[in-house]
């Protein structure tokens, strides 16, 4: 599972690994926000809304769930477990709570916190990103003060100073053969 504070890099460096090995499955969580520009359904998130979230909870189909900006988000159940059934490599692109709960239910699980270089980087990458007003990025950022307090829950702590050698990091972590 790779968890690390919103605007550190998750995604950039998921990107760079799977595009290195097709072969790791990464998890698609659902979420009540709506998708960004650019976004795509079933590619970044699958989009629903907050009846079919919430049935999704009350049914069990999700392995953990959590709200983040007035938005809601989980990680589907039934698909991380046939692929952990099949024996494919599965990675979970988590925030810290999530990452606790999935903890709690599949205890083998390993966590990986995704740290930047410095706060100030991270507050810089935050602010660069150009798609979200102040107040928003105010409160991402209090977040992630909170998020890298919670570093040592984590397994392996890996900085994202440099993308490549990050996804490197990562799949050397995954037991998957480098490429
Ligand atoms: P964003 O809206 O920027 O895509 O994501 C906002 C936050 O939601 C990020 O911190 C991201 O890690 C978190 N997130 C994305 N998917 C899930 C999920 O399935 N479960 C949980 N608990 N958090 C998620």
């Amino acid at each position: 599972m790779l968890s690390g504070p919103s605007g550190v890099g998750k995604g950039s460096v998921v990107k760079v690994l799977r595009g290195r090995h097709p072969d790791v499955w990464l998890s698609v969580s659902v979420t009540t926000r709506p998708p960004r520009p650019g976004e795509t359904e079933g590619v970044e998130y699958f989009f629903v809304d907050q009846a079919e979230f919430d049935r999704m909870v009350a049914a069990g189909e999700l392995l953990e769930h959590d709200a983040h900006m007035g938005a809601s988000y989980g990680t589907p159940r039934l698909p991380v477990e046939e692929r952990l059934d099949a024996g494919t490599p599965v990675l979970l692109e988590i925030d810290l709570h999530g990452a606790r709960q999935v903890r709690a239910q599949m205890p083998d699980a390993q966590l990986v916190f995704l740290a930047p270089p410095t706060f100030d980087e991270l507050a810089r990458r935050l602010t660069g990103r150009g798609t979200e007003d102040a107040a928003t990025i105010r409160s991402r950022l209090d977040r992630a003060r909170i998020e890298m307090a919670a570093e040592d829950e984590f397994d392996v702590v890996v900085v994202n100073d440099d993308l490549e050698a990050a996804a490197d990091r990562l799949v050397a972590l995954m037991g998957v053969s480098p490429s």
